[in-house]
């Protein structure tokens, strides 16, 4: 007879059909949990635009069998970003040849590379319910659980991926979390790129052989550019200063003249793409952070934040999405490795072992912006390299699987210690 698998037994209800919620769903049921995943949306969309996976995440996704050949033809494949300086003067080409060793990334639609993963839950047999959003969570020393549509549902453990707007936030901290603004915000577009052939400043960007991804930064202001699927999809990002109130929407509307005015005096190829823009096609995203969080489990140990629930990331760490696959995976370790007798524990340890990690990630997105935002472009104009993201190896070359398996053990007996 077969060996039962390590989680066999184990209920784990998951909060938020995210790539945090995915993924930890994914994870857990690979080991043998029963899971049941519950989202609030009433049907898969194909909502957003474009997203980005590091290798760290990009290697998750490969160790999901059939995920990689369905990723491949959806994503962008350039060989590097071109810099340019708002008035178009060409700067750098930052290519990823040095970080060739470090494995595969993905970059592309959300709501494409999302379904490709939601169809690998299914396939493995993750029981994902739509329309089904939680009102409260509750826990004891026993169980945790959560309420839908007034009924009380419950399980060993709570993994809730809910989001920026979090509600379990609320029970682990005991009170709500208010998002505050960046001072950023961006208008961000998918499109067709019929438009952007009939004009000759920008038929390039619709090159079939070729995809691009470029960068135009400006003082406070930058625009990012890329290509993809044989040149006939186009996404691009435009973040700026902004002082609005605090509205977190995949889908608040844009307007193609408000985009333009956000870079007056900008080269004419930028105006262009922005004004190729379908107004329905266009979303203005105010850009909201919050403190991080003291904790991110619940009194009780029962019930775990995941994902942006845990800790929001600014665009610009390009890490938001991969460390919330990371959230996912590492905490299927820790309870295979706590077992269902030992859930407070896994709880613990997923925290300890995430927490400091996620933390310098997410700083990454501050020193990322103002790198480009508060630069001296006389200084770049000489020094064209400094305009550079950072590819730090401990961030994308970095195995959250085998770390947490390295680490487990270590971290348990520390926790045991602080609380003897
Ligand atoms: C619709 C949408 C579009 C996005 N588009 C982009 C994009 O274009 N580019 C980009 O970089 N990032 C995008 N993001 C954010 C990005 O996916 C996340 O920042 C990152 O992947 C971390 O994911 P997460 O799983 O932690 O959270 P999310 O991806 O935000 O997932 C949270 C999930 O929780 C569900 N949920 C929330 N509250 C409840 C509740 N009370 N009960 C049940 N379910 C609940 C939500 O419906 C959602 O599916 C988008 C997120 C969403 C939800």
């Amino acid at each position: 007879m077969a060996k039962p698998l390590p989680l066999s037994g184990l209920e784990v209800i998951i909060i938020g059909a995210g790539f945090a919620g995915l993924t930890a769903a994914i994870e857990c049921r690979k080991r043998g949990a029963s899971v049941t995943l519950f989202d609030s949306a009433a049907s898969r969309r194909q909502l957003g635009d474009i997203i980005s996976f590091g290798s760290n995440s990009g290697r998750i996704f490969r160790s999901w069998p059939g995920v990689e050949e369905k990723l491949d033809p959806v994503c962008h494949h350039s060989d590097g970003l071109v810099f340019r300086t708002y008035d178009d003067e060409y700067l750098c080409t930052q290519t990823w040849d040095a970080e060739a060793d470090w494995g595969k990334r993905f970059n592309g639609h959300r709501g494409e590379i999302h379904e490709v993963v939601w169809d690998h839950a299914l396939s493995i047999g993750v029981d994902i319910r739509l329309g089904r959003k939680v009102t409260e969570y509750f826990e004891d020393e026993r169980e945790a659980g959560v309420i839908i549509d007034g009924e009380r549902l419950t399980a060993d453990v709570v993994l809730a991926g809910d989001g920026v707007r979090s509600l379990a936030r609320t029970i682990v901290l005991g009170f709500e979390d208010k998002p505050k603004s960046s001072g950023y915000a961006v208008y961000r577009s998918w499109m067709g790129t019929d438009k952007l052939k009939e004009n000759p400043l920008t038929a390039w960007l619709a090159d079939p052989n070729i995809d691009h991804h470029v960068g135009w930064l400006g003082p406070d202001v930058h625009f990012l550019v890329a290509t993809l699927q044989n040149g006939t999809a186009c996404s691009w990002v435009l973040t700026h200063k902004d002082d609005a109130d605090v509205e977190e929407s995949w889908s608040a509307p844009g307007y193609v003249e408000e985009a333009v005015k956000a870079v007056e005096g900008w080269a004419p190829v930028v105006h262009a793409i922005i004004r190729a823009t379908p107004e329905e096609k266009l979303v203005d995203w105010k850009l909201v952070f919050r403190d991080p969080l003291p904790t991110w489990i619940s009194p009780k140990r029962r019930i775990a934040l995941i994902g942006d629930a845990a800790h929001p990331f600014l665009p610009t760490s390009i890490q938001g999405a991969s460390q919330s696959m990371e959230d996912g995976v590492t905490a299927a370790i820790c309870l295979e490795l706590a077992g269902k007798a030992n859930v407070p524990e896994a709880i613990r340890a997923y925290e300890k072992i995430r927490y400091e990690r996620v933390h310098a990630v997410q700083q990454t997105g501050v020193t990322n912006r103002d790198n480009w935002h508060k630069a001296d472009f006389d200084f770049v104009r000489k020094n064209p390299e400094s305009v550079k993201l950072p590819r730090q190896d401990w961030v994308l070359n970095f195995d959250c699987a085998a770390h947490t398996y390295e680490v487990f053990d270590k971290t348990v007996a520390e926790l045991r210690k602080e609380s003897s």
